[in-house]
C-alpha cells in the first residue's frame, strides 16, 4: 500500500487529514490486499483533494474500482451540506447520468439458436457509434419535455410502461431539472442522439445469469439459473457533454468569485446556494433525464427486435432495474447532526439503498435496491442489492464496475482488436463494434477483475451478490 495511508480494516483504508494540504475530513476508500497494486498514487491525491471542498460531511469516499478522473477520481462518492457545501462538474463527470440496466426475459441460451442474427438485427436496430443519430425525431420542444419529464415522457410516448419508471432510480425523472441553464449548443447536439448507444465504453449486451448467490433476492428481481438478460450501458451523449464544458467554465469564475481554494483547477465549484451551482445543478438534472430516456429508447428497441425474433410479448421482458453512475443528487441521509439533506455526488459509483429505505421501488424494498456492475466485454457482470452498512458507511454508495487499470492509449497498443475479438469468440462471446480499434480500448485486460473487486464490496458489506451474469454477445459503440 502508498506510504501515509492507514489501515482500517480488511478492505477499508484511512487517507488522513494532512495528506494534502487543507483537508477538511479524512478520505476513506475500499479495496483488498491483492487489488492493492491498480492503485494510482494520482486517484488517491484526487481522493484527498476532494476532502478540501467547503461543506464536504465525514468523508471523501472512493469504491474499490477507483482511478484517476477528471478532479474527483472515477470511483469516488462525497456528500456535501447542503448550507455550507458546494456542488462539482468534476464528482458527476463529463457523462451526466451514465449509467446501467438490466432486462429480463424468459429465454435460455437453447432459445437463441442463431446468436449471430440476433447481435446483426440489434446492431442494425440500435444506431450505435460516436456520432450516432437516431431514428427518432424529436423536435425542440419534445426535447425540453424529455428534460423535465425524464423516462415519463419516454412511457407517454409509447417506449415503455409505468412499471419501467418504478424500476428506474429517483422513478427515471429528477425533478429539480430546468432547461433554462442548457446551452443551445448542448440542445443541437442531443437533439438528433436520443436513442443511441454512443461509442467507446458504452455497450449493449447479451448476458446469462449463470450464478445464484442469493435466491431470495434473485426471486424478487425476477432473475433465475439460466435466464438470458440484457445489459445497457450508455448516457446523456453530446447533451451531457456539452453541459458539463459549458458549466465548467461558469464555475471556474464562480470558483474565484466566491473565493474557495481548491487543489486542483479541475475541482471548479460553487456554493449550492449560488446562481452558479443551482444553474449546473438544473442544468445537471435535464441531462439526467435525458439519459433516463436514452436508456429506455433502447430498451423499447431491444424489446421490439426480441419480439419480432421468437414473439415474446413486452411485458415478458421487465425491466429489473436502472441506476445512475454519474450523478449528484440531493438525498436524506443520517449523520453526526442527525438527519440531513446532503448533496451526494457519485463519479463512477452506484447508489445501494438498504432494505426498508423509501427510495426503493416497493416489490424490491425489503431486499434492497439492484446494484448493476458490470464487468466486461469478457468477464462477468453481477447484480447485488444495497445494504444498510453502505448507508452507514458510504452515503448508500458503491462501486459502479470492474474500473480501468490500462488507458485507453495503451490498450490500444497491448493487443490489436482483431485479436481481441477472436479470442472472445474462442470463449463462445461474440462482439460486434463499429471498429476493431474500440474493441481493443475496451479489451478485458483493459479492467480490473471484476470479481476481485464486486469481492471487495461484499466483505465491506456495501452491496451483496444476487446473481452473476456471463456475456454470450456484445454490441460495443
Ligand atoms: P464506465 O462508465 O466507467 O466507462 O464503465 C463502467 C464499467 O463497465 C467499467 O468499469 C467496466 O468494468 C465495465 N465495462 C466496460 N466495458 C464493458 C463491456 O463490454 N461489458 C461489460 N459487461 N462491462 C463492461
Ligand atoms: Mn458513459
Ligand atoms: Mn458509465
Amino acid at each position: 500500500m502508498l506510504a501515509g495511508i492507514e489501515r482500517i480494516d480488511e478492505v477499508e483504508w484511512e487517507v488522513p487529514i494532512g495528506y494534502v494540504p487543507g483537508m477538511r475530513v479524512p478520505g476513506r476508500f475500499f479495496l483488498s490486499e491483492d487489488l492493492s497494486e491498480t492503485l494510482e498514487a494520482g486517484a488517491v491525491q484526487q481522493l484527498a483533494n476532494v476532502a478540501v471542498l467547503p461543506g464536504i460531511v465525514r468523508y471523501s469516499l472512493a469504491m474499490p474500482d477507483i482511478h484517476s478522473g477528471y478532479g474527483f477520481p472515477i470511483g469516488g462518492v462525497a456528500a456535501f451540506e447542503q448550507e455550507t457545501g458546494v456542488i462539482s462538474p468534476g464528482g458527476v463527470g463529463y457523462d451526466i447520468n451514465c449509467g446501467v440496466r438490466l432486462i429480463a426475459t424468459p429465454l435460455t441460451p437453447d432459445d437463441i439458436t442463431n446468436p449471430r442474427a440476433l447481435i446483426e438485427a440489434l446492431f442494425t436496430t440500435v444506431p450505435t457509434g460516436v456520432g450516432a443519430e437516431s431514428e427518432m425525431r424529436i423536435s425542440p420542444h419534445d426535447l425540453e419535455e424529455i428534460m423535465v419529464e425524464g423516462v415519463d415522457w419516454a412511457v407517454a410516448a409509447g417506449y415503455g410502461t409505468e412499471k419501467d419508471a418504478a424500476h428506474c432510480e429517483e422513478g427515471g425523472k429528477m425533478p429539480d431539472a430546468h432547461v433554462a441553464p442548457v446551452s443551445k449548443k448542448a440542445c443541437q447536439r442531443g437533439m438528433p442522439q436520443a436513442g443511441t448507444l454512443g461509442s467507446g465504453n458504452h455497450f449493449l449486451e447479451i448476458q446469462t445469469v449463470d450464478a445464484v448467490y442469493d435466491n431470495e433476492a434473485a426471486q424478487t428481481f425476477g432473475l433465475s439459473a439460466g435466464q438470458v438478460c440484457f445489459m445497457i450501458h450508455c448516457g446523456s451523449r453530446g447533451l451531457g457533454h456539452q453541459i458539463c464544458t459549458d458549466h465548467l467554465r461558469t464555475l471556474e469564475s464562480a470558483t474565484r468569485r466566491y473565493g474557495i481554494e481548491i487543489p486542483d483547477r479541475q475541482l471548479a465549484c460553487a456554493p449550492l446556494h449560488s446562481p452558479e451551482g443551482e444553474a449546473y445543478f438544473g442544468a445537471m438534472a435535464a441531462a439526467a433525464n435525458y439519459a433516463w430516456v436514452n436508456r429506455q429508447v433502447i430498451t423499447h428497441q431491444v424489446r421490439t427486435v426480441l419480439n419480432r425474433m421468437y414473439g415474446i410479448d413486452y411485458e415478458e421482458m421487465p425491466l429489473v432495474y436502472d441506476v445512475a453512475h454519474n450523478v449528484a443528487k440531493m438525498e436524506r441521509h443520517t449523520t453526526d447532526k442527525g438527519r440531513q439533506t446532503l448533496c451526494v455526488h457519485r463519479k463512477g459509483a452506484t447508489r445501494a439503498f438498504g432494505p426498508g429505505c423509501p427510495e426503493v421501488p416497493q416489490d424490491y424494498r425489503a431486499v434492497g435496491q439492484p446494484v448493476i456492475i458490470p464487468g466486461s466485454m469478457g468477464s462477468a457482470s453481477y447484480v447485488l442489492h444495497g445494504t444498510t452498512t453502505a448507508m452507514e458507511k458510504t452515503f448508500g454508495s458503491t462501486c459502479h464496475g470492474a474500473g480501468r487499470v490500462m488507458s485507453r492509449t495503451k490498450a490500444k497498443k497491448a493487443t490489436p482488436g482483431s485479436e481481441v475479438r477472436k479470442e472472445l469468440l474462442k470463449q463462445g462471446i461474440i462482439v460486434r463494434a463499429t471498429s476493431d480499434a474500440s474493441i481493443a480500448e475496451e479489451a478485458p485486460d483493459a479492467y480490473k477483475e471484476s470479481y476481485k473487486v464486486v469481492d471487495v464490496v461484499r466483505r465491506a458489506g456495501l452491496s451483496l451478490p444476487v446473481v452473476r451474469l456471463r456475456p454470450i454477445g456484445v454490441i460495443k459503440g
